[in-house]
C-alpha cells in the first residue's frame, strides 16, 4: 500500500456517546476537518460498545463516562479490558475536570470538553492520542524485547545461562520440599566444528536451530531447555522420581535427531553428546550440577560421542585427575619429563627388524608413569601439542641416530603426530631441525597420523605432509579403519603405508567382521600401492592369518613391548653381536620368521 493510500485511510472512531445531540456535534466537528477522513460508529451504551470491539478494530475511542448503563471511571475501566491496545480520549462536562485528571491516570490518553466547539481541537486530540498509543507500544515492544533478549539466547530464544541457573536453584528448592528429583542434561553437539567449517557458519547456525527444536519437543512444558553457547546446550527437567525419566529424556533427543535433518539446504546428520547429573545425589548447588553434568558428558564424548552417560564418583575422579594433570603438563614438557618408549616393528616377509616406533611417555614424580591416551588429549586441549610433539619427534630422531646398522641396514623411527600440532606452527621447519640436528636421513623417520585427526582439521596438514614427504619423510595412516575410513580421499593423501588398527586384529577369531575387514584394507593397500602395517599382533595365529593374507609388516607385544631408549638400544646391540657371531636370531626376529 502506498502512502499517499495509507495517508487517505479514515480514521476509525468509536463513539460512545449517550446523548444524540452531543454526538451530532462531535461528529460534525470532524467530519468538517480539511484532508482528514474519520469514520464513525457509534454507541449509545457501554454494551453496546464492547460488542462493536469485539467485532470490529477502532483507531480511537471517543467515550462519554457517564452512560446508562455505567458511569465514572468504571466505564473506562471496562472499556479499557475490552481494547487494552485501543486508544482512548474522554468527553467531559466543563466542571467535571478530576474525573478527567482520574481518567489519564486510568489510562486514557486525553480528554476534551464538551462544548468547546473548535473543530481542530477534538481532531488535534484524537490524532495525538492515536500518536501517543503507537509510540507508547513500541515502546513496549522495545523493552520486552530487551528484556527478552537480557535471559535469552538470539539465534535460538531458549534461556541463557543466568537464567538457566536461576531457574535451577528454584527447581532445587521446589524438589527438596517435594521430595522429588531434578536432573541436569549437558549437551554438546558432536563434531560441530568441523560441521561448521565444511557447511559454513550459516548452516552451523541452522543446526543449532535445530537441536534447540529437538530439545524444546522433547522436554515437558515447565522443563527447561537453555542454550549456554557456542554449541552447548543444558536441560532442566523437575519433579523426577528416578534417574530413569531422564534417561529416557535424552533417548528421545537422541531419538528424535536421529535422522538426517535438513539445515538450509544441507540434509545433516546431527548426533548430540549428553551428561546426566541429578539432584540431590550428585550435588547441592545449581553450579556444582552443571559442573558434574558437564563432566558426565565430557566422558560420553572420549566413550565414543552420540549418546548419554550419567555422572558418578569415579568419573569424579577421572575428571579431578586431568584437572590436576593438565596443570603440570606444562612443567612436565619444560623439565623434560616426556621421553619415549620404543616398540619394535618387523618385516615378517624377510624376518628382520624395521624400525621401531617412539610411544610418549610422561614420568610423574607422584603418579609414576603415566600414558598418552591420557595426556595427549591434555596437551591438545592445552595448546602445549606443539611444544611437547616437537620434543617428542627430537628423542625419536636422537635415538635413531643412536641405533646401530642390522645386517647393514639402518632402522627407521617412527613418531605419532596430531593434525593440530601439524596445522599449527612452523610443522615443517621443526622436522627439518630435528632431522639436521641428529644427522638423519629423511628416510628414516616415518610420521604417523590417524585419519580422524587428519580429517578434522579440514586438509589444513595435508600440505605440511606433502611437504615433508617431498624431502623423503614417510607418511602412515595410524588406527586404520577406525575413523571415517575415507577411501576416496586416501588416494589423495600423502602417504606411504597404512596401520591396521589393532582392535581388527584382536576380533580376527571373532564372529565379527573383523577378519573380512582386515583383508579389505590389505587388499585395498596393495591397490594404491601402500604398505600395511598390523598393530597390536598379540599371537601367532593372528601373524599367520596376517601373513597369509598379505600384510608384511608388523608390531605387537608378540614382537616386543614399548620399553624404554636404553633398553631398547640395548636389546639391538645384543641383537647385531649375535647376527655378527653367527648365533641363532633372537626371539623377537624367531617370531617373526
Ligand atoms: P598408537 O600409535 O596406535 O600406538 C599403539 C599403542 O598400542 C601403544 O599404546 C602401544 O603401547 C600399544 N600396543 C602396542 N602393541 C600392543 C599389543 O600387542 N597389544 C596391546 N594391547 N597394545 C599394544 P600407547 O603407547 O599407550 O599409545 C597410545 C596412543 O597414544 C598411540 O596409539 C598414539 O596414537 C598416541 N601417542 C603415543 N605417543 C604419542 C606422541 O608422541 N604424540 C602423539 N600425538 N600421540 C602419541
Ligand atoms: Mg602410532
Ligand atoms: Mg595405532
Amino acid at each position: 500500500m502506498s502512502s499517499r493510500a495509507a495517508v487517505h485511510r479514515p480514521t476509525r472512531v468509536l463513539l460512545v456517546e449517550d446523548s444524540a445531540f452531543d454526538a451530532r456535534v462531535a461528529r460534525a466537528l470532524l467530519l468538517d476537518q480539511p484532508g482528514e477522513f474519520f469514520d464513525f460508529q457509534w454507541a449509545r451504551s457501554l454494551d453496546e460498545a464492547l460488542r462493536s470491539l469485539e467485532h470490529e478494530r477502532f483507531d480511537v475511542v471517543l467515550l462519554d463516562l457517564t452512560l446508562p448503563d455505567s458511569s465514572g471511571l468504571s466505564t473506562l475501566r471496562r472499556l479499557r479490558a475490552a481494547a487494552a491496545d485501543t486508544p482512548i480520549v474522554i468527553m467531559t462536562g466543563s466542571d467535571d475536570r478530576d474525573l478527567a485528571v482520574n481518567a489519564l491516570k486510568s489510562g486514557a490518553q486525553d480528554f476534551v470538553v464538551k462544548g468547546i466547539r473548535d473543530r481542530r481541537l477534538l481532531a488535534r486530540a484524537l490524532r495525538y492520542a492515536i500518536e501517543r498509543n503507537r509510540t507508547l507500544q513500541l515502546l513496549q515492544l522495545a523493552r520486552e524485547r530487551e528484556r527478552f533478549l537480557a535471559s535469552h539466547d538470539s539465534l535460538t530464544s531458549l534461556s541463557n545461562r543466568p537464567i538457566f541457573l536461576d531457574r535451577l536453584e528454584h527447581a532445587m528448592q521446589a524438589a527438596t520440599r517435594h521430595g522429588t528429583q531434578v536432573a541436569v542434561l549437558f549437551l554438546d553437539i558432536d563434531r560441530f566444528k568441523e560441521l561448521n567449517d565444511t557447511l559454513g557458519h550459516a548452516t552451523g547456525d541452522a543446526v543449532l536451530q535445530l537441536v534447540a527444536n529437538v530439545l524444546r519437543g522433547a522436554v515437558r512444558k515447565n522443563d527447561t531447555p537453555a542454550r549456554f553457547g557456542g554449541d552447548e546446550f543444558a536441560v532442566i527437567l523437575e519433579d523426577l522420581v528416578d534417574g530413569r525419566d531422564a534417561t529416557r529424556v535424552a533417548r528421545e533427543i537422541a531419538h528424535r535427531l536421529g535422522r538426517p535433518q535438513l539445515a538450509l539446504d544441507h540434509e545433516v546428520f546431527v548426533t548430540i553428546s549428553i551428561g546426566i547429573a541429578l539432584f540431590p545425589r550428585d550435588g547441592s548447588t545449581a553450579e556444582e550440577l552443571v559442573r558434574k553434568a558437564d563432566t558426565a558428558m565430557y566422558h560420553r564424548k572420549e566413550a565414543g560421542r552420540d549418546g548419554y552417560a550419567f555422572f558418578s564418583a569415579k568419573l569424579d575422579a577421572a575428571a579431578r585427575r586431568d584437572l590436576e594433570l593438565e596443570g603440570e603438563l606444562r612443567d612436565a614438557v619444560a623439565r623434560g619429563q616426556l621421553t619415549c618408549h620404543f616398540q619394535p616393528q618387523v618385516d615378517v616377509e624377510r624376518g628382520c627388524l624395521i624400525g621401531a616406533e617412539a610411544l610418549a611417555r610422561w614420568h610423574h614424580a607422584r603418579l609414576g608413569w603415566i600414558g598418552p591416551d591420557e595426556f595427549v588429549a591434555i596437551a591438545e586441549r592445552r595448546g602445549l601439542i606443539v611444544p611437547m610433539g616437537a620434543h617428542v619427534i627430537e628423542l625419536a630422531c636422537a635415538a635413531a641416530r643412536s641405533w646401530p646398522l642390522l645386517d647393514g641396514r639402518p632402522l627407521r623411527v617412527a613418531v605419532n603426530v596430531t593434525a593440530r600440532q601439524v596445522v599449527h606452527g612452523d610443522f615443517v621447519g621443526s622436522v627439518q631441525r630435528a632431522l639436521d640436528q641428529h644427522q638423519l636421513e629423511p628416510e628414516r623417520l616415518e610420521l604417523e597420523i590417524t585419519e580422524s585427526s587428519l580429517m578434522e582439521e579440514r586438509g589444513g596438514g595435508i600440505e605440511a605432509l606433502s611437504e615433508l614427504r617431498e624431502r623423503g619423510v614417510r607418511v602412515a595412516i595410524d588406527d586404520f579403519g577406525t575413523g571415517y575410513s575415507c577411501l576416496g580421499a586416501l588416494k589423495r593423501l600423502p602417504v606411504d603405508a597404512i596401520k591396521i588398527d589393532q582392535s581388527f586384529v584382536r576380533g580376527l577369531f571373532d564372529e565379527s567382521a573383523d577378519a573380512a575387514i582386515v583383508n579389505s584394507i590389505i587388499e585395498l593397500a596393495h591397490q594404491l600401492d601402500l604398505e600395511t602395517m598390523a598393530e597390536g599382533v598379540e599371537t601367532q595365529a593372528q601373524r599367520e592369518f596376517l601373513q597369509s593374507h598379505g600384510c608384511r609388516f608388523m608390531q605387537g607385544y608378540l614382537f616386543g613391548r614399548p620399553v624404554p631408549a636404553e633398553a631398547f638400544l640395548r636389546e639391538l646391540s645384543k641383537e647385531r653381536e649375535r647376527a655378527q657371531l653367527g648365533v641363532p636370531a633372537p626371539h623377537v626376529l624367531r617370531r617373526c620368521s
